[in-house]
């Protein structure tokens, strides 16, 4: 007979089935780094479970050896992928990142050529002797070598159990009940692998030791997150993490990337999963970002991704902390503000705007007011100031018991230039007076163009004989300066001086009584000055 189904090889064939749909389940979840060895560790134990069942089911002995021999494939692989996914998980798997894998390979290899080659050298199997009648079992006597191997898969499964546990105490929630999870599913494979060291075995023909590593494996499943509540309604992760239009980011204390959504790696520009990844690495064109979670407040900050069409984001830091006050990570919440900002800025810009323009008619405003009220030529005021101005001046003066003179100045013969010398000619010279006016009135006093070639002066404060010293000198001063800028007989001036409160007692009055004292002057013989009221 070559083949007896025993009760032990079909619990076997079960694991074995039950450890494909288990590494169909966790395929899904393989996505994850953290999770991606598992279904090729359940695969392994399958493997395993399928050999070791078809060594139960096999009656001669060569096939019972080739089906031992390729236990150790099942064997060594389950136990080493075992220690990957501890690496991997608990986030210390730095020694076994690529090429560096191939190290933990290298002891379940050896061990698959020892067993493979046994018939040259005796070190795994030394002798073989039938089981109890019935129980179509094989009592394999032990060599050195197999020792070696048991050696090597209790070092790798104590290994695998430390990285768990050290992971379990650094993430708060649960770590208890996850410590006792882990501890429970290593004492599977390390009972069994006494009990079987020792020969026992439950169910005739029945190695327990793969099928406690399948234990191991639905203890880890349960235990250890896989089916988290969240992923138990994945529609309301779904819902609340990957479809928020924020991009979401959970960085453990390593730096790490624990969790991340689709936003977050749309606004990183990522092509693959965030999670598992160092953030430095991820943050791509974001490095400049301080990404340091001080113990204390959220921090947030905005920054402009240089791309088209420009991105601006709110990114908001929250540091994660374990109740002992430890920092175990921090949240990173993106927000694309792009809408918000460029409403702002184009607010900004208008108020701007708007003020430039204030600022614009404001100036034009004085200008025009300016204008209104000053004579282009000569940059004198004109006579509608004057109007303004000398009834105001006049009641202020009432009220301060002060006195304010007049001065009306005339060029005498001015005709004469305009004829001798022409019209643009006696422009400028009536400009030139302006100036030495302007320059010879003090602040306060007010000096502006009556009529064509006649000007007046009000001078604030000043007594009759100041006002005609000031006129006295500005005569002198004017001949002087016409002479110098050209004109070799510069037409003389006549003045009349009048004063407030004593030749009139309004503004018309005061200048009526200068303009009859510029009459006198006149009268008199022109290039002088005469003073209201005083006979001549
Ligand atoms: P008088 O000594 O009696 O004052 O003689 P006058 O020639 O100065 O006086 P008159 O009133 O006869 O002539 C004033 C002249 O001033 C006539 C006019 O052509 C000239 N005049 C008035 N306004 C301007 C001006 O803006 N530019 C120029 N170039 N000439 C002007
Ligand atoms: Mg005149
Ligand atoms: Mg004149």
């Amino acid at each position: 007979m070559l083949w007896i189904l025993t009760p032990g090889a079909g619990i076997l064939f079960a694991t074995a089935a039950l450890s494909v749909m288990l590494a169909g389940l966790a395929w899904g979840r393989s996505a994850q780094p953290q999770w991606r060895f598992f279904p090729f560790l359940m695969l392994g134990v399958a493997g395993w479970c399928l050999a070791s069942g078809l060594e139960a089911s096999f009656v001669p002995l060569a096939w019972k050896l080739f089906w031992a021999k390729l236990e150790y494939v099942g064997s060594g692989s389950a136990a080493t992928l075992l220690l990957l996914f501890a690496a991997r998980y608990s986030g210390q798997d730095r020694w076994v990142r690529g090429a560096r894998q191939l190290v933990v390979w290298v002891l379940p290899a050896v061990s698959v050529g020892l067993a493979g080659t046994n018939e040259f050298h005796h070190l795994v199997w030394a002798v073989f002797s039938p089981g109890p009648a019935g129980t179509n079992s094989l009592i394999y006597h032990h060599g050195a070598g197999y020792f070696a191997v048991v050696v090597w898969i209790y070092a790798y499964l104590l290994s695998a159990c430390a990285l768990l546990v050290k992971s379990a105490l650094r993430s708060p929630p649960g770590r208890r009940r996850q410590v006792a999870m882990i501890l429970l599913a290593v004492a599977f494979p390390s009972t069994a692998g006494i009990l079987y060291s020792l020969g026992d075995s439950l169910v005739p023909g029945l190695n327990l030791v793969p099928v406690s590593f399948a234990l191991t494996a639905v203890v880890l499943l349960v235990g250890m997150g896989l089916f988290r509540v969240l992923d138990l309604v994945p529609f309301a992760r779904d819902t609340l993490i990957e479809r928020m239009p924020d991009g979401i980011i959970v960085v453990d204390a390593h730096r790490r990337v624990v969790d991340a959504n689709g936003a977050a790696a749309r606004f990183l520009g990522a092509r693959s999963s965030l999670v598992g990844r160092d953030i430095g690495a991820v943050w791509g064109d974001w490095s400049k970002l301080d990404l340091s979670c001080p113990s204390g407040e959220e921090r947030h900050i905005e920054i402009t991704l240089s791309r088209e069409p420009l991105l601006h984001v709110d990114v908001r830091m929250t540091p994660l902390h374990e109740p002992g006050q430890r920092a175990a990570g921090c949240l990173i919440v993106m927000r694309n503000i792009t809408t918000r900002y460029e409403a702002e800025t184009s607010l900004q810009r208008a108020n701007e705007r708007l003020r430039d323009d204030v600022r614009r008619i404001e100036a034009l405003q004085t200008e025009l007011t300016d204008q209104a009220i000053r004579d282009s030529l000569t940059g004198l005021f004109n006579r509608r100031y004057l109007d303004e101005i000398l009834p105001r001046e006049l009641a202020r003066a009432a009220r301060e018991k002060s006195v304010v003179s007049v001065v009306m100045i005339d060029i005498d013969h001015f005709k004469e230039t305009n004829d001798r010398r022409g019209h643009r000619e006696g422009d400028r010279l009536l400009s030139l007076f302006g100036t030495l006016l302007r320059e010879r009135t003090r602040p306060g006093d007010v000096a502006c163009r009556y009529g064509g070639e006649e000007f007046l002066l009000v001078l604030p404060g000043a007594s009759l004989e100041i006002a005609r010293d000031r006129m006295e000198a500005i005569r002198n001063e004017c001949s002087l300066r016409l002479h110098a800028e050209g004109f070799a007989q510069p037409p003389t001036l006549s003045a009349g001086v009048a004063a407030f409160p004593e030749h009139a007692g309004s503004d018309d009055e005061l200048l009526q009584a200068a303009d009859e004292a510029l009459y006198r002057a006149k009268a008199e013989g022109r290039d002088r000055v005469c003073v209201a009221g005083a006979g001549s």
